[in-house]
């Protein structure tokens, strides 16, 4: 089989600039994901970079060599950028075009110029480069879990991979003096690789900025929008959840104490300050397995996994007193406080009895006279009774 790499650059070109044309339309339908943008431009840049190489003695080799590799180097730089944006890290445009720029200043030098094998090593070193460290960055962001993460970075990696290997290839057998390096097996093999490279992040880049869009709308309808807490749907299915595994789980159940007077008082937006902060203190005194969740209003709620009552208790307890403790010096006469009702879960409790028996004793610790914890009897007091 022939393969006539001037068609295949002309190919892998149309196809590059048609990925860069849906990256930038992309790009307007969501015009807060930079990363769009900029691997649109790389795209465009890359499809024009080819179109040069394949206009090699035809055009001015200035332009063929020296301009069109300059432009698809800026355009791996591009690329490496629009990941370092997408994993929200500042895209470096200096950094993006240090390849490019690099390039033409050793144009300028008539050794360098004058060598094939300078340039495919120069060009094929930067582009590695490029290419491994988007797949860094692409693995450095992975605790954001994305399902096209590893894809997209080991796309980047064998992209970058391919042009390692051309190095030694290079110098290890130099293309022939004299005849046209368009005619290099190389060629077609690097316009073999940058088409499926043009295809493979139209996909895995839109995968990724879809994935992230659509864990952000998870993310926020299971999110109270004040406090950043779980909403009381997410925290219910969350608790149910963790009971079934965690047989000895403790529920508190929170409510500030009047805190409609802290309203009238202060205003309603010293309330809402308020209700960050007593979650801000929660989450800061609790253990790391706790769940917190904003039932509604000034209320929420905690799922202690494997506690004992006695830790249960001592938990509850050492959050009521530190937010009673709260002082807020340019508001002395602020005074804040809550009642905690706990109730202990034993193996099959369900999620609805577990709430019922913790509102109780809530209500208990509410007219003992507030800022106090009350214990729900136990399943066992519960049936005697
Ligand atoms: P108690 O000690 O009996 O719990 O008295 P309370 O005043 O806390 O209870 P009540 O249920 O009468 O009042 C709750 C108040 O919480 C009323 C409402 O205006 C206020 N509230 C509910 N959601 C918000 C909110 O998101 N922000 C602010 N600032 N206030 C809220
Ligand atoms: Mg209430
Ligand atoms: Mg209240």
């Amino acid at each position: 089989m022939h393969l006539d790499p001037v068609t295949l650059l002309i190919v892998s070109s149309v196809t590059t600039l048609l990925v860069g044309a849906l990256f930038l339309l992309s790009w307007r339908q969501a015009p807060s994901s930079r990363a769009l943008a900029i691997w649109g431009t790389a795209h465009i840049l890359g499809a024009l970079g080819s179109g040069g190489l394949a206009l090699r003695g035809q055009i001015p080799d200035l332009l063929s060599i020296g301009l069109a590799n300059a432009v698809v180097l800026a355009a791996y730089g591009l690329i490496w950028s629009g990941v370092r944006a997408f994993e929200g890290r500042p895209p470096r445009p200096g950094l993006a075009m240090a390849g490019a720029l690099i390039w033409c200043g050793l144009c300028l030098v008539p050794p360098f110029y004058g060598s094939i094998e300078a340039r495919i090593v120069y060009a094929s070193a930067a582009a590695t480069l490029y290419c491994g460290d988007a797949a860094a960055e692409f693995w450095r962001g992975r605790r954001e879990r994305l399902a096209s993460r590893v894809a997209a970075g080991t796309m980047l990696g064998l992209h970058g991979l391919f042009y390692l290997v051309r190095i030694p290839s290079t110098l290890l057998a130099p293309p022939p003096r004299g005849l046209n390096p368009l005619t290099s097996p190389w060629v077609a093999i690097l316009c073999f690789a940058t088409l499926l490279f043009s295809i493979a992040s139209a996909f895995t880049f839109m995968a990724l900025v879809k994935e992230r869009a659509e864990r952000e709308q998870r993310v926020a309808a299971a999110t109270d929008p004040l406090t950043g807490v779980s909403n009381r749907r997410a925290f219910a299915s969350a608790a149910e959840a963790a009971l079934a595994t965690h047989r000895h789980s403790a529920l508190l159940l929170f409510d500030l104490d009047r805190f409609k007077a802290v309203n009238d008082v202060h205003g309603h937006a010293v309330g809402d300050a308020v209700l960050v902060g007593f979650c801000a203190m929660a989450a800061s005194l609790l253990p790391r397995e706790a769940m917190l969740g904003r039932l509604g209003g000034e209320e929420f709620a905690c799922l202690l996994p494997d506690v004992s009552p006695v830790e249960a208790l001592a938990r509850a307890e050492a959050l009521r007193r530190t937010f009673a403790g709260l002082s807020v010096p340019e508001l002395p006469t602020l005074r804040v406080s809550v009642s905690i009702g706990i109730a202990q879960a034993r193996d099959g409790t369900d999620f609805e009895a577990l709430m019922r028996r913790a509102d109780a004793a809530l209500y208990v610790a509410k007219h003992g006279g507030r800022d106090r914890v009350a214990v729900a009897e136990s399943h066992s007091q519960a049936r005697a009774a």
